[in-house]
């Protein structure tokens, strides 16, 4: 028996489904990637879906495939109806068995959530987060859906897919039609609770009569609505019944429609925060249910199951960020699992702008063809100077590669920006970055020099035969009046609690940073994260008795340490920077929190009294104990220029090369792209 399996026996035991067994009990939730719309997509999809496979994952779920026009999320997003070339997923079929896996094709009717004109929905209600209006179905119209997606799961099967998992949670068109709010109808489909959830029903109705005993049928039901109107606990599990009596072999969890004000998968949810719905499912049913959202360690999965909270995890950003996730888990070696920090960066973020998703810290996620490594051609001696995120990440692939390394950091610890994002409350997953950094360095015999800070003479006497400058940024301090004055420091200075920051507080500067620091000195009490104090500041109701899952945010809602006043030059809305999956977050905390915005700001003085500066021209005085300078960031790279002029070249990386928009993304993702061609 492996290490693995006596530390993980719930998550590592297979499940028998008498026509289909599944190694263990780690699903790859469905995520959309758009890998569809890149060059060579077969090839892409193939190769990302393989790896996952070798990697052991249990049960892989595709992205989700529209059953007809009207129901694709977009209008270049994957549809799988009678014409479409089934080469690629015979392709990423083949790929999984080969590698002993099982993969579920997801049948998404994206319904009112749909960005084009041919949404449509149970009624002409729109979403909050779409433009579009939906048309609302016709009674025929219904049924004819039911046939697509009956359809669909049918192609599937002949394509080699080992069971579909029907989208019914998250706000899409199944889950629209549960709401008593949304569907109004006063056809078969709406009205009383047995109509609201006829679409459902009668869709695994049709999928199983069309694909038989031994084709896995997955539903994923809407755990907790979180929006008014949404369904009550007692009907939840009344739903999951009837789903379990319709056909369903397996049920999976969604959390939240698209449109909750409630943050569900972001870091600063807490880790399994919604247990609660996921446990009520199981206890409803005698089919196996999956827990997902916000379960990123083999810990937290094995913890959920062996509690009896359900019988598989499903883990979508996890299977990204390390697609061998479920073979170190069986290996006993989580330690080296490279952990999903929920930053969102690279995933939703981009997707939520019409990008490609990947991943920040594996940027071969989605990109697995570009970043075929082979051992290097002939071993160098390298030396790697800097240990913030973009030089360990060159470390550990050019070491990986073959190459000797040398990695030289000024201060007494790796990090460097990673350091301050860490301590952020909502950001301590940071930390499992720098654990899985750690553990790397050392395995691969990485040697670290700290406290060194390097000369480009030393540099040049030792022989090196490649330089990596990797010395990151240092905070940009503009030039206003009074910069010397005790009351102006820098977000470094905060972070590193390097000063002790008085009650009233300016922050010059809304991006990014200025909102984490302004979180920073809040003092959140979500600090914890503690899932009752965060069910309760997001007005979560974990009894399950009212619609939605919602009851009131009990108030004042937050008791802020500090008074905070945050300012920029732009007279656009602050944190419009922030990422598009966080950044309504923290300015939520921020308005609970009575946290004051002013722009157009131009700043005349910090002295004794405060901050001078005028408002849309209008002179003020903010009469604060300190101002925090969270103004951007700009390049270390002395260097670089100092060894150029020693005649020695250097490769610039990270926000050494580009301070701008200052970016761990970026940032490792071209530092492993680097280490690939030396
Ligand atoms: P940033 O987002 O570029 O924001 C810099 C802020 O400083 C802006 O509000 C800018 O506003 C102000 N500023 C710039 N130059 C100034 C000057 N000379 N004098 C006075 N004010 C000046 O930079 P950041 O906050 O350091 O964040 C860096 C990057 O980190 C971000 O781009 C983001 O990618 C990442 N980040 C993101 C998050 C998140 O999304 N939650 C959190 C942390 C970091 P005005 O020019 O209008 O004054
Ligand atoms: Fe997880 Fe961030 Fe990677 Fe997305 S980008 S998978 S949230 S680590």
């Amino acid at each position: 028996m492996s290490n693995g399996v006596q530390r993980y026996p719930s998550l590592l035991k297979p499940y028998d489904f008498g026509f289909l067994t599944l190694r263990n009990r780690m699903v790859m939730g469905a995520m959309h990637t758009r890998l569809e719309t890149m060059d060579r997509a077969q090839e892409r999809l193939t190769e990302f879906y393989r790896i996952r496979a070798r990697g052991e994952a249990g049960l892989i779920l595709t992205g989700g495939f529209a059953p007809n026009t009207e129901g694709l999320m977009e209008s270049d997003a994957p549809l799988l109806d009678v014409n479409t070339d089934l080469t690629v997923h015979r392709a990423i079929t083949e790929a999984v068995h080969t590698e002993g896996g099982h993969i579920a094709l997801q049948i998404l009717h994206a319904g009112r959530y749909a960005k084009h004109a041919q949404c449509v929905g149970p009624t002409e209600i729109r979403a909050p987060i779409n433009s579009f209006v939906p048309r609302a179905l016709t009674t025929e119209e219904i049924w004819s859906t039911i046939q697509d997606i009956a359809q669909t799961a049918v192609i599937a099967q002949h394509a080699g897919y080992d069971g579909v998992e029907i989208m019914g949670s998250e706000g899409y068109l199944l889950n629209e039609f549960t709401s008593a709010r949304i569907n109004t109808r006063e056809d078969e489909f709406g009205g009383s609770f047995e109509a609201r959830i006829k679409l459902s029903i009668e869709t695994v109705k049709a999928v199983r009569a069309l694909t038989g005993d031994r084709f896995l049928i997955i539903f994923r039901i809407s755990a907790i609505d979180l929006i008014e109107g949404g369904m009550t606990g007692p009907e939840t599990a009344e739903f999951a019944r009837q789903l379990q009596a319709a056909g369903v072999h397996l049920l999976n969890t969604g959390i939240g429609w698209h449109e909750a004000p409630i943050p569900t998968i972001a870091s600063s949810v807490p880790r399994a925060a919604w247990r609660f719905a996921i446990e009520h499912i199981k206890h409803a049913v005698s089919i196996p249910v999956i827990a997902s959202n916000r379960i990123n360690t083999p810990e937290m999965g094995e913890q959920l199951l062996a509690e009896g909270a359900a019988d598989f995890v499903s883990m979508a950003r996890p299977f990204l960020a390390d697609p061998d996730f479920a073979r170190k888990t069986r290996e006993g070696r989580a330690d080296q699992i490279n952990t999903c920090i929920g930053c969102n960066q690279a995933c939703l973020d981009r997707i939520f702008t019409e990008r490609v998703a990947s991943c920040m810290v594996n940027p071969r996620a989605g990109r697995e063809i570009e970043f075929m490594s082979a051992p290097a051609a002939s071993q160098k001696r390298i030396a790697v100077v800097g240990g913030g995120p973009a030089g360990i990440a060159f470390a550990i692939e050019s070491a990986q590669r073959g190459h000797s390394i040398t990695l030289f950091e000024a201060s007494a610890s790796l990090g460097g920006q990673l350091n301050l994002a860490r301590v952020v409350p909502g950001k301590s997953e940071f930390n499992e970055l720098l654990r899985y950094f750690h553990v790397r360095l050392f395995e691969l015999g990485i040697r670290v020099e700290l406290n060194h800070r390097v000369h480009a003479s030393e540099l040049q006497s030792t022989g090196f035969d490649e330089v990596i400058i990797a010395t990151g940024v240092s905070a940009r301090m503009p030039e206003i009046p009074g910069m010397d004055h005790p009351k102006a420091v820098s977000y470094i200075d905060v972070l590193t609690g390097r000063v002790q920051i008085g009650a009233h507080v300016a922050i010059i500067g809304a991006g990014g940073i200025g909102f984490d620091v302004a979180e920073f000195l809040l003092g959140d009490p979500q600090d914890a994260l503690e899932p009752a104090s965060f069910l309760s500041t997001w007005g979560v109701d974990p009894t399950l008795s009212s619609a939605g899952g919602l009851r009131a945010i009990p108030g004042p809602a937050r008791q802020p340490k500090r008074q905070i006043t945050m300012l920029q030059r732009k007279t656009g809305k602050p944190g419009s920077t922030l990422g598009k999956s966080t950044g309504w977050i923290l300015k939520a905390n921020m308005r609970r929190a009575g946290v004051k915005m002013l722009t157009g700001a131009t700043y005349e003085k910090i002295d004794d009294q405060g901050l001078h500066c005028a408002i849309q021209g209008i002179p003020q005085l903010l009469e604060v104990d300190h101002v925090v300078i969270c103004a951007g960031q700009e390049s270390q790279r002395a260097l670089a220029d100092a060894l150029a002029a020693l005649g020695m070249a250097s490769h610039v990386i990270g926000g050494a090369h580009l301070a701008t928009e200052l970016d761990a993304v970026r940032a490792i993702d071209q530092a492993t792209r680097l280490a690939l061609t030396i």
